[in-house]
């Protein structure tokens, strides 16, 4: 019952709008059906006794109207209610006509007076305010006071007529009206409830919703379904550099172009999803992202901006080390030159250009005078020099030169093609004699020394490797001359170089397969009594025979492969020296050679220390032999190093004096106990009075330095006697004794 009236509602939805309609028209209905059901069967019953059937048919007919109300009230309420301002009318004026008591008759137009009510709940307001005007034609014929007309053909008073018509409106007024308006309030007031709880939710959610809005921890911009910007938070504010003001009611477009320029023009303000992933730059140099625009269910838009300039500086670092790495793959990163990869896919690509009968020259240029920077001033200057180097061949190389860096000292360089060799050979001289002898590099005068190598290429030759091979061995027999000129490139250089790189591979394996041996060659005094000898290494290499150690020796320098040498002839001599003495034998010094490297080498005093304790050696039974050339470069740490020699009791020689270049104050200051005076000169005795001058020379200054003079390769009567008569106090040669073997020098010494 509770439903089929709907007073269960909860909401207030047009729907539920119709039903509390419908249900304060069936509570009047039904109300009023069942009500009056009691009144109207006592009329029934009083009318059938006084035999006025009328009245009975009156009743029943109100009570089938009033039941096919209720009847429509499901499907047709408006016909419902419709039936039920009918029945009130025909109620009001049955009473008023066909009831003869006037006071009686007066209640009927009373009835009347709810008809504006019942409009109003089921018709609105304009028909209730017509019926409100309609009643006041009975209003006024009520307002006469009578006597009233009354059509007595079909007259309904009964005895009990007082009774109950005065029930009727009781019911009706007390009961059924007031019914359906408390079912209408009631209704009203669950909706204002609803309203309120409706609007305190809706308050939470807002507040909710700004707190998010504010928070979200990104610079959002709400926009409308127009591009127009609806709100923005305080981080959009900031990120746009704007006050809010200044952004609402604005287009997102026309706020975010000019910002940057890469904007498309034809953005849609309405598809606002196309800015997704556009940025552009502030004054202050941020980068600011549209992060993502997304369309609400509104169809608005979330438009999210983003601080991105963390991202782009990763970006661009990421972007400019791509670049980095992709030029250092083909560029050196001490020059910026072009590497060797780069030189030779510029040869690949210019070669088959090349003119016919013309010629490109290539110049390989070996910049020797760094080691000297970088022992003299440190590495630092060293990577100058290099730069510089660079920076100076790049300026003075002929317009339409090509430049690269091959490897660490060694430069290439592709001058423009000549007519002839002759032409081509002119520029390069013009071009190296430009050059200059000296850079100033951070207050330091750097000594600039170069060789130079040169291949000349023809078109349909050769390839652009063996293009690089050619300069590179042009440069290597550039560098072996000595000389200052530059080198062209030939098949014997080629084949020269072939050799060294042989003697190279083999030095490491003839180490390990103990292919070294030392001979010894004696040293003797005026009297020809030995008293001493030097230790000569000897290379019997199985594959290319036997091998001079003036040409190995360079080779393992160059290669860093004498220290290996080294230390081998080191503790082969101490050996030596440790069979002679365990012999009981008399043993007169062993000198051997150290070369330039060895005596800047940072071990060798420990190696020497090691060796001689190992094998008790005293020291005064070794000598150290060290070139002239060997004490230039680094002379503070040689110097060091002969000092730590001396004080443990060896002595130390000079070596092939006579072709360096040292002073006598830079010749006093080194510890020496020995001067060996060249072969060279010891040669041209006899033949040449400037060699004979230059001997008297280092004779006179080994007397004033207190050193003990020696000539090398002594190889006749004559040298000796010339030797012997300016006071060469030793010598060494051929003329006394050739290196000989261990077992010679065993016997010759018993
Ligand atoms: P060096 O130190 O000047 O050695 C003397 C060289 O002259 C030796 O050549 C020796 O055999 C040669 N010689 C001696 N007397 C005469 C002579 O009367 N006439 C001629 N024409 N030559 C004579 P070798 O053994 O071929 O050594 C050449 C160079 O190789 C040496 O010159 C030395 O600089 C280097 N060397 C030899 N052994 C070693 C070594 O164990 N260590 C180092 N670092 N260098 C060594
Ligand atoms: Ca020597």
């Amino acid at each position: 019952m509770f439903d089929w009236l709907f007073l269960n509602d909860n909401a207030l939805s047009p729907a539920e709008h119709a039903r509390w309609r419908v249900s304060a028209l069936r509570i009047i209905l039904i109300s009023g059906l069942v009500l009056e059901a009691a009144v109207a069967l006592h009329v029934a019953l009083d009318a059938i006794a006084i035999a006025a059937y009328h009245i009975v048919v009156v009743v029943v007919a109100f009570y089938l109207v009033l039941a096919i109300g209720v009847f429509h009230t499901a499907k047709r309420p408006n016909l419902a209610a419709a039936i039920l301002l009918f029945a009130v009318y025909a109620a009001g004026t049955t009473i008023l006509f066909l009831v003869n008591v006037d006071e009686l008759a007066k209640l009927g137009i009373i009835f009347i007076y709810t008809t504006p009510i019942i409009a109003r709940l089921f018709f609105g307001g304009r028909l209730a305010v017509a019926l409100m005007a309609f009643n006041f034609l009975p209003f006024f014929y009520l307002l006469q006071n009578g006597p009233f007309v009354h059509y007595l053909p079909l007259n309904m008073t009964l005895p009990g007529s007082h009774t109950y018509l005065q029930s009727l409106v009781f019911l009706f007024f007390n009961v059924c009206v007031p019914l359906a308006v408390f079912r209408v309030l009631h209704a009203f007031d669950k909706s204002a409830l609803r309203h309120h709880q409706t609007s305190a939710a809706l308050e939470v959610s807002n507040a909710q919703y700004r707190e998010f809005f504010e928070n979200a921890g990104g610079a959002i911009l709400l926009c409308s379904r127009e591009g127009l910007i609806l709100q923005a938070n305080r981080m959009a504010l900031s990120l746009l550099d704007a006050e809010h003001d200044q952004l609402v009611g604005r287009s997102l477009a026309s706020c975010l172009r000019g910002r940057g320029d890469r904007l498309p023009e034809q953005v849609d303000t309405e598809r606002l999803e196309e800015f997704t992933g556009w940025h552009w730059q502030t004054d202050d140099e941020r980068q600011i992202l549209v992060e993502y625009v997304t369309r609400t269910a509104q169809n608005s838009f979330i438009v999210v901006l983003r601080d991105a300039s963390g991202v782009y500086m990763i970006k661009e670092a990421l972007k400019r080390s791509h670049e980095r790495e992709a030029f250092l793959m083909y560029h050196d990163a001490l020059t910026c030159l072009p590497n060797r990869a780069k030189l030779r896919a510029h040869l690949m690509e210019t070669l088959p250009l090349q003119e016919a009968g013309k010629v490109t020259p290539l110049v390989a240029l070996r910049l020797g005078s760094i080691r000297h920077a970088n022992e003299k001033f440190g590495n630092g200057i060293g990577d100058l020099l290099i730069q510089y180097f660079a920076d100076e061949m790049r300026r003075l190389l002929p317009p339409g030169s090509y430049c690269a860096r091959l490897r660490s000292i060694t430069f290439l360089a592709i001058l423009p093609s000549y007519e002839s060799p002759t032409e081509a050979i002119r520029q390069i001289e013009r071009f190296r004699l430009a050059f200059p002898q000296e850079f100033e590099i951070s207050g330091n005068d750097v000594h600039v020394q170069f060789s130079t190598g040169i291949a000349l290429a023809r078109q349909g030759e050769v390839s652009p490797e063996e293009l690089i091979r050619r300069c590179e061995v042009a440069l290597e027999s550039a560098r072996r001359s000595k000389e200052d000129s530059p080198t062209l490139f030939s098949e014997a250089d080629a084949a020269l170089i072939r050799r060294s790189v042989d003697i190279e591979l083999g030095i490491v394996s003839a180490l390990r397969n103990h292919e070294f041996r030392l001979v010894y060659q004696p040293k003797v005094d005026a009297n020809r009594q030995l008293v001493g000898m030097e230790a000569l290494i000897r290379w019997q290499s199985p594959t290319m025979g036997s091998i001079s150690p003036a040409e190995f020796i360079p080779i393992a320098e160059r290669a860093g492969l004498i220290h290996d040498l080294t230390s081998f002839v080191i503790e082969e001599v101490c050996i030596f020296i440790r069979r002679l003495i365990d012999q009981g034998q008399d043993c007169p010094p062993v000198a051997l050679n150290l070369s330039a490297i060895d005596i800047v080498r940072h071990d060798l005093i420990d190696l020497i220390d090691a060796l001689t304790a190992r094998y008790a050696i005293p020291p005064a039974m070794l000598e150290f032999e060290i070139t002239e050339t060997g004490l230039i470069g680094s002379e503070v740490l040689a110097i060091s190093h002969l000092q730590a020699l001396k004080t443990r009791g060896f002595s130390i020689a000079i070596d092939d004096f006579g072709t360096g270049y040292s002073s006598l104050s830079k010749l006093s200051s080194f510890p020496i106990h020995k001067i060996k005076i060249d072969r060279s000169f010891v040669m041209r005795i006899g033949e040449n009075d400037k060699s004979e001058l230059i001997i008297k020379a280092i004779v006179s200054l080994a007397n004033l330095l207190s050193c003990v003079s020696i000539a090398e390769g002594v190889e006749n009567e004559v040298q000796e006697r010339f030797l012997k008569s300016i006071g060469c106090e030793l010598f060494q040669g051929y003329y006394y004794h050739k290196p000989l073997e261990v077992q010679q020098i065993e016997q010759l010494l018993q």
